[in-house]
């Protein structure tokens, strides 16, 4: 039975297709929505379109940004010859939370996974491979550590490795199996500081 009207239950419905949203949040959200002001909705709506439209990947490191080239790659100041590598966004500003690693990143938007088959060529790993044929002293690689995690690492490790550049895994310290985008900043820094050669 609708005991909502049609467009109260299409906006349910939609709210819980976002991640992490079952249908009770979702209904919780849309009512809230419906009684907030009319400019405010506007504004949320608008936002959330023109980001949708503007944000693209960093041209160099992949990384999503609403520039040609983001705020990070674009600073001088940054040592772009350490390369760490994340699975997305989310861990890179992990880790820009920290305030204490001033290399550039490289996002690969995603790791590979043999059961869901999600392969080398699905990831943002031919663009790595092309940043290294410039001037890389080092590439950290800052996988979860998750199965995923670490089969990417090892890829990558491998793949790089005859080229003669540095590469490093960041240390445990990270719980296994667990998303970077939780951990707190002292855990991620001692993980960075204490990563090993691989
Ligand atoms: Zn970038």
């Amino acid at each position: 039975m609708d005991y909502y009207s049609n467009q109260i239950s299409r906006l349910i419905e939609e709210l819980s297709c976002l991640p992490g949203i079952g249908s009770k949040s979702a209904a919780r959200l849309a009512f809230h929505l419906i009684h907030m002001p009319l400019e405010d909705v506007d504004r949320l709506a608008s936002t959330i379109v023109e980001a949708k439209r503007n944000v693209r990947y960093c041209k160099e490191c992949c990384t999503l940004t609403d520039q040609e080239v983001c705020p990070i790659c674009s600073n001088s100041k940054r040592d772009h010859k350490t390369i760490m590598v994340v699975e997305n966004t989310r861990d890179l500003a992990a880790y820009e939370k920290t305030g204490k690693y001033s290399g550039v990143y490289h996002v690969l938007h995603g790791a590979i996974s043999p059961m869901l088959g999600i392969g080398p060529e699905d990831i943002r790993l031919k663009e790595l491979i092309g940043r290294l044929e410039g001037d890389v002293n080092e590439v950290i690689i800052a996988t979860n550590s998750s199965l995923e995690g670490e089969t990417t690492a090892m890829y990558i490790s491998k793949l790089i490795k005859p080229a003669g550049i540095k590469v490093s895994r960041i240390a445990s310290g990270v719980p296994v199996g667990g998303d970077l985008e939780y951990i707190d900043e002292v855990t991620l820094l001692r993980a960075l500081e204490g990563r090993t050669e691989l």
